[in-house]
């Protein structure tokens, strides 16, 4: 899965992970998400760690990440956000005990089948409220009700809806209107299950949005260390800043080699650099097989010996090129800092966000690109 090959390293801070879990709430109230590897973490080292601060519940994306979690002998409650794929995924669902969200009637029919042949299901309830993703409507209630009510082994645990606009505080008109289409739609399935509980906020309605945490939140970029309000006024930011939340990844990659450069030399594939004056540069084991995108080319800054240097020439499959003019004391062997790592007084780390805000995306797509493309460790 990973490139096994490259000498660059994906470092994950297990520590700051649980800090920024205690953060954001009570661990009964948190439902961390570790869908698609945990972003790029690694989904059995993540949820074994907020297991150890006390997670009571996970989402997950899909039924086999599920199923993983539970052969790792993990007792949470796991929702796997997707749903259910596959015909045999029900039986696996109910056997590894999921809770698996039904999102249309033809999930229900499913459901229902399994029930009738005596298994019995944990299941949620996604509704649609504004997303226009998955999930049943407001009309659509009456008939859910009804299967499910006739069927004892499903188990309505949780009623879930998904925010569009979390982060968007210019948007709140909108996402009012979603939590008063979610709560219409709890208040109908309460009245049969009273303790059905609820889950509306993802990582920036936990922040930005107390009205609408009820039961459950779901966070994911937030345990991460990520800011959903990143480009917002200091103002809008205020809900993030303040709980210090803390950069979980860190990506390093061994110098090569330094050499010199002479003035009007140039430098890697297209000659897109060119020496003005007589520079010294590092290679470094990075590239855009280890999730460096080539787009940086040119425009990147890394850390070494905690400064800042510039990314110089077009960044190949694995190896890049650094301006280390200004550090005489780097040799090969040295690691540069593509994320994190530890800056001198007056640098600071290259953030995922300040690479997403680069590449004109956002620090999730970095975030699972770096972890999915370089070896793991945990710290
Ligand atoms: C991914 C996801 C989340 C988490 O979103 P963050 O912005 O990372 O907190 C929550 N709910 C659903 C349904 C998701 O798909």
């Amino acid at each position: 899965m990973h490139c096994t090959y490259t000498p660059s390293r994906c470092h994950v801070n297990t520590a700051a992970l649980k800090r920024n879990f205690v953060r954001l709430g009570d661990a009964v109230s948190l439902m961390p998400v570790v869908k698609s590897d945990a972003y790029g973490h690694g989904l059995l080292p993540v949820a074994r760690a907020l297991a150890e601060v006390g997670a009571r519940r996970f989402a997950v994306g899909t039924v086999s990440e599920g199923i993983a979690l539970r052969q790792a002998g993990l007792v949470q409650q796991i929702v796997p956000l997707m749903g259910v794929m596959e015909a045999e995924e029900w039986r696996q669902a109910s056997q590894y005990s999921l809770t698996v969200p039904l999102e249309n009637g033809d999930d229900l029919t499913c459901a229902a089948q399994l029930a009738d042949t005596g298994l019995s299901l944990r299941v949620a309830v996604k509704c649609e409220t504004g997303m226009g993703r998955l999930g049943f409507c407001a009309e659509e209630l009456p008939l859910l009700l009804e299967t499910l009510r006739s069927r004892p082994g499903l188990e309505p645990e949780l009623v879930l809806s998904h925010l569009a606009c979390a982060d968007q505080p210019d948007e709140a008109v909108y996402t009012q209107a979603q939590a008063e289409c979610f709560e219409g739609m709890w208040r109908a399935l309460r009245d049969v299950w009273p303790g059905i509980e609820r889950s509306l906020n993802n990582s920036a309605g936990t922040l930005a949005l107390p009205q609408y945490r009820y039961e459950i939140c779901r966070v994911g970029l937030a345990i991460y260390g990520g800011n959903p309000f990143a480009g917002l006024t200091p103002q809008d930011t205020a809900a993030y800043r303040a709980q210090q939340l803390e950069w979980v990844m860190s990506v390093s990659a061994p110098v090569l080699r330094v050499r010199q450069l002479k003035a009007g030399q140039s430098l890697s594939y297209g000659r897109i650099f060119t020496a003005s004056h007589d520079i010294t540069v590092a290679v470094v084991a990075a590239g855009y097989a280890t999730g460096v995108a080539r787009a940086l080319s040119n425009i990147m800054e890394l850390i070494i010996h905690g400064r800042r240097v510039r990314q110089i020439g077009r960044i190949c499959m694995s190896m890049l090129m650094v301006d280390v003019s200004n550090l005489p004391q780097v040799r090969a062997g040295d690691l540069a800092w593509i994320l994190g790592g530890s800056a001198a007084a007056g640098y600071s780390p290259v953030t995922a966000q300040e690479m997403a805000d680069t590449l004109g995306t956002i620090p999730y797509e970095i975030l699972c690109q770096m972890g999915m493309s370089n070896p793991r460790v945990y710290c």
